[in-house]
């Protein structure tokens, strides 16, 4: 079984690469990428636990982007992690997430409740910083009843101390990837609700794949995306998704599986 999409903790995963790995070899997995949210922080122990485990790893990422002011995450595969373009990539994100929460911090200051950078720092930990840990700090502070309550009066988009986030262009992100020896396909278009346009304005850019196999997707999204996918000569893969029961349940590895020969056409575009 080749699945070519999964997370792991160095995103938003609930299984660490090395328990990752175990699972996609007892599920019967043969390959396997490893996408993780504009990280590639978990590829090097995946890699090793891959070679434990006899499972061929896919070197991978998911990055956020935007094409015509929506949003789509654009998967890259077979890449080289220590890609000079991909680690200058992770430190602007990081600056821009920090730039990010410090205006709304101010925001919130100016509001009149009192927050420190300090204390989101400690909550976010090593995570990537984000809004949902400016939010448990208001509930910890007692100024908000629950997170979603921070969210409806001060963080939500639009609200008084919302922040716009970086957004990278859809092209940028495939130019990313090809830089760095990889493919770019294009995650769940069904759930991201893509159309013919958006396509076709990444497959101008270097769009190498169509993921048409998804466990949110329903036959009539795989049938449009199929046909779509013929249209702009991409390959159609397959990806569970999996995050782990915990984070997103009902994903399992490998029920999303493509055949080798697509394998090998998607692995003939990478650039490397
Ligand atoms: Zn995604
Ligand atoms: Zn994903």
């Amino acid at each position: 079984m080749i699945d070519l999409h999964s997370h792991t903790t160095a995103s938003d995963g609930q299984h660490s690469p090395e328990e990752l790995l175990a699972l996609a070899a007892s599920a019967g997995v043969t390959v396997l990428a490893v996408t993780d949210h504009d990280t590639v922080a978990g590829l090097s122990a995946a890699k090793a636990a891959a070679a434990h485990h006899g499972v061929e790893l896919v070197a991978g990422i998911e990055l956020s982007a935007f094409v015509l002011g929506k949003e789509a995450h654009i998967l890259g595969h077979f890449l080289r992690p220590e890609d000079p373009g991909i680690s200058q990539f992770a430190d602007t994100l990081r600056t821009e997430r920090e730039q990010r929460m410090k205006q709304m911090v101010e925001k919130m200051r100016k509001l009149g409740f009192p927050v420190r950078m300090e204390e989101v720092y400690t909550l976010a930990g090593s995570a990537h910083l984000g809004r949902p840990h400016l939010a448990r700090v208001l509930v910890e502070k007692g100024w908000c009843v629950d997170t979603k309550e921070a969210f409806d009066r001060f963080l939500g988009s639009g609200r008084p101390a919302w922040v716009d986030r970086y957004r990278l262009d859809g092209a940028d992100a495939i130019q990313l990837i090809r830089t760095a020896g990889g493919t770019a396909t294009l995650a769940h278009p069904g759930t991201s609700k893509m159309n013919r346009g958006e396509i076709a304005t990444l497959a101008k850019a270097g769009l190498a794949g169509l993921e048409v196999l998804h466990s949110d997707h329903n036959p009539s999204m795989r049938e449009k995306y199929v046909a779509l996918a013929q249209e702009f000569a991409l390959v159609t893969t397959a990806g569970s998704d999996f995050h782990g029961e915990k984070v997103a349940p009902g994903r399992h590895l490998g029920t999303a599986s493509m055949p080798p020969a697509l394998f090998q056409q998607l692995r003939a575009r990478a650039s490397a």
